[in-house]
């Protein structure tokens, strides 16, 4: 299928585009470089043996949208383009309802006007809130986000269910992943991010490559196995092949289906770094502070109905999630293993 990548050349993205390609799908990716570099594009195709297009512009921009689906007709849209640092969305809200949320509503307009009928949307466990129970699946109830950067997913969310309403013929997938890290095995792609990492795993990385002097644990005394939080941690690769067995779904016909995209196992913090240590052999200094605002004491999903629908299940292990990252990472910045 002819699919417009938006964000294409950012971590998730890139990594989708590789297994898009990889599939036999013509991939045209839209990006405005705001996150990410230009040379990613040619290092997918160092992957690949195909480069796909780069077309730099910004999701806002309308016209430049029409441009863009007025030259070639799309089978399929895959939006990734969007801002994503909790942190920053609260303290600039309405930089994020700006890009994530008129973003995806200047796509989705434009989609309609050009015909295109099939969209796979990057959502996030986010939208779950601190649940009663876990694992979630996805008919646990959504909770009002505890910051803007869920809420502009929970309104993408019900932008797309709505659209799929007044327009039959659409098939929408939604897909809600948990915490995705690790890089291609190749090395080449990965994720950079350009200020301090907000995540965990990025930030692990840096401190075990000397970028960054030692990871602040936020907090031991949840009611977890060691008091650190739980979430699902999975592979960037197993999650980017979560998104073209959404596309094929979507090609079956239309409709709207929500995916949660996640291992179904359960990883604490300190589990975390034991894990990185012995795949890279590096210390990685740690203290213990206080709890971060917001954060709840585990989330993990139910991917069930994603094995059991879309024939998907994610196959790669946390060893094998740090043993990438730190691939990745020593190539990032240069430094030899
Ligand atoms: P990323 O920042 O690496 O990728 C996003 C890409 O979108 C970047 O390349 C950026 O340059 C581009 N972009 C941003 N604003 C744009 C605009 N206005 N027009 C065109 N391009 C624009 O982030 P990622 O981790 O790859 O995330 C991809 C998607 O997945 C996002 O929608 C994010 O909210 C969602 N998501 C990410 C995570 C995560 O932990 N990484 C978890 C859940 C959901
Ligand atoms: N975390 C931490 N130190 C950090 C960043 C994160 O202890 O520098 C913890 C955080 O409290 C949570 C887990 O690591 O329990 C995953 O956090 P991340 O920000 O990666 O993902 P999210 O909270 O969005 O699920």
């Amino acid at each position: 299928m002819k699919t417009l990548v938006t964000g294409g050349a950012g971590y998730i993205g890139s990594h989708t585009a590789v297994e898009l390609i990889l599939e036999g799908h013509e991939v045209v990716i839209v990006d405005d470089l705001s996150n990410a570099k230009a040379s990613v594009v040619d290092r997918i195709g160092q992957i690949t043996g195909v480069t796909p297009e780069l077309i730099v512009g910004d999701i806002r921009d309308r016209s430049f949208l029409d441009t863009v689906m007025g030259s070639t007709a799309f089978d399929a849209v895959m939006h990734f383009a969007a801002l994503k640092a909790v942190g920053e969305s609260v303290r600039e809200p309405l930089k994020y309802w700006d890009v994530n949320v008129s973003g995806s509503l200047r796509l989705i307009e434009a989609m309609v006007d050009h015909g295109i009928e099939r969209i796979v949307f990057s959502s996030s466990a986010t939208v779950y809130g601190d649940p009663e129970v876990v694992p979630v699946s996805e008919d646990t109830p959504v909770r009002p986000p505890s910051n803007p950067y869920g809420w502009t997913k929970l309104v993408i969310e019900q932008m797309l269910t709505d659209t799929s309403v007044a327009h039959p013929s659409w098939a929408v997938a939604l897909l809600r992943y948990f915490n995705p890290i690790g890089a291609h095995d190749s090395g080449l792609i990965g994720e950079d991010p350009n200020d301090e990492p907000n995540n965990l795993m990025p930030y692990i990385a840096q401190v075990a490559s000397e970028k960054l002097p030692e990871l602040s644990v936020f907090g031991d005394d949840y009611p977890t196995r060691d008091g650190t939080g739980i979430r699902d941690y999975i592979h960037v690769v197993d999650l980017a092949k979560g998104h073209t067995a959404a596309l094929a779904r979507l090609a079956e016909g239309p409709g709207r289906w929500v995916y949660n995209l996640g291992t179904g196992r359960g990883t604490t913090v300190l589990e975390l770094i034991d894990a990185f240590e012995a795949a890279s052999g590096v210390k990685v200094p740690y203290r213990i502070v206080g709890r971060r605002p917001g954060d709840v004491a585990e989330l993990w999903a139910d991917p069930s109905r994603a094995e059991r629908e879309l024939g998907w299940k994610a196959t790669r292990d946390i060893e094998q999630m740090c043993v990438d990252t730190w691939r990745w990472q020593q190539h990032a910045t240069g430094l030899e293993g």
